[in-house]
């Protein structure tokens, strides 16, 4: 049978390329998981994709709501689930003021961090079930969060401090819209939310991975710089990031080839190892990446986890 597979954002982007890339061998049948239905259909027609080949089904994850509604549909649908990806993100570098989600977290966080927490958790039991022979959660992680590496060292840099804006509830009333407790600043923020990405693919892998037998995977699909993940950064910025990043920093991507990478984590019989980071080199052949000291550290994976557990109800 063909593997199904979950893409989160796949109306735009990373998540499309995949999505693309996947449905075309044929052995997939992609849930495309977007949170503008009209929108990820006009971008799955118009990319080519074969119509049998996949699904949209909708899902705002910045609303718990609508995360436990998708679980529920997904279920009723009577599918396996082989693959998930949690693949959506925003950025607000430029917000001066930070907005919330549904159930009032701080909008990146929350979104990339939290949402995706909660969708993981209630649907590992679906992949439990599967008979699937290589299941695998994939969470998409980055290089801004890593700060062993020179785009990880742009300031500002990501730290999640003892936690205490997280542990508060990230709510900007009684704490800090930041987990670290600090002043709110948009680009740390999303920073903060791949840290946390890169931390619970670490942390489901010790947890899961030897119980289960999925393979528990992150990844920094390269520097895709002309994405909608900069619609809302400054026009200048907009304009010269491309090329800079083709031809300074040399990490620049393409969006078909960053799917294709993706796509291989997803599906490659060579790549099931658990609880890895993966990268590219120049090559385009991949490798597991070192993590830097904070996105790597254990204890702070069990905090974010146990905090997160309670702002998400799961505790
Ligand atoms: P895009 O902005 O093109 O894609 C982001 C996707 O997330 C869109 O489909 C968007 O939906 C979706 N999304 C945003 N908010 C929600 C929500 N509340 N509920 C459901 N879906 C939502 O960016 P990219 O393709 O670049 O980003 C994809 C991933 O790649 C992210 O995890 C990002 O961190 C990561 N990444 C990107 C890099 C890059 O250089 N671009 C580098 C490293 C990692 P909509 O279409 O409706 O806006």
């Amino acid at each position: 049978r063909k593997g199904t597979v979950i893409i989160t954002g796949a109306s735009s982007g990373l998540g499309l390329a995949t999505a693309k890339s996947l449905a075309e061998t044929g052995k997939w049948h992609v849930i495309m998981a977007c949170r503008d239905f009209l929108k990820a259909e006009r971008a799955a027609k118009s990319s080519g994709m074969p119509r049998e080949n996949y699904t949209v089904m909708h899902l705002d994850l910045a609303s718990f709501d609508s995360v436990r509604q998708f679980v529920a549909n997904f279920k009723q649908s009577g599918q396996p689930l082989d693959v998930l990806v949690c693949n959506a993100a925003v950025y607000l570098p430029t917000a001066k003021q930070p907005t919330f989600t549904a159930d009032g977290f701080e909008l990146s966080v929350g979104t990339n961090h939290l949402g995706h927490f909660l969708l993981a958790r209630l649907l590992l039991d679906e992949m439990k079930q599967s008979d699937y022979p290589s299941k695998r959660l994939i969470i998409v992680g980055s290089i801004t969060g890593n700060d062993n590496t020179l785009a990880g060292n742009v300031p500002p840099k990501a730290n999640l401090g003892d936690m205490r804006g997280l542990a508060g509830g990230l709510n900007g009333l009684n704490s800090s819209a930041m987990i670290d407790g600090g002043d709110f600043d948009g680009a740390k923020a999303y920073k903060d939310s791949k840290v946390c990405n890169m931390l619970m693919m670490q942390e489901f892998h010790r947890r899961f991975h030897e119980e289960t037998g999925i393979t528990f995977a992150s990844l920094y699909p390269g520097c895709i710089a002309t994405t909608g993940l900069f619609r809302e950064h400054i026009p200048l910025f907009r304009l010269l990031f491309p090329p800079f990043q083709k031809y300074i920093t040399k990490g620049y991507v393409s969006e078909d080839e960053s799917g294709k990478r993706l796509a291989q984590v997803v599906s490659d019989p060579s790549l099931t190892k658990s609880g890895v980071y993966w990268s590219w080199n120049n090559n385009s052949a991949s490798f597991e990446n070192q993590l830097s000291k904070e996105a790597s550290d254990e204890s702070k994976a069990r905090k974010v986890w146990e905090i997160s557990e309670k702002l998400v109800g799961l505790a």
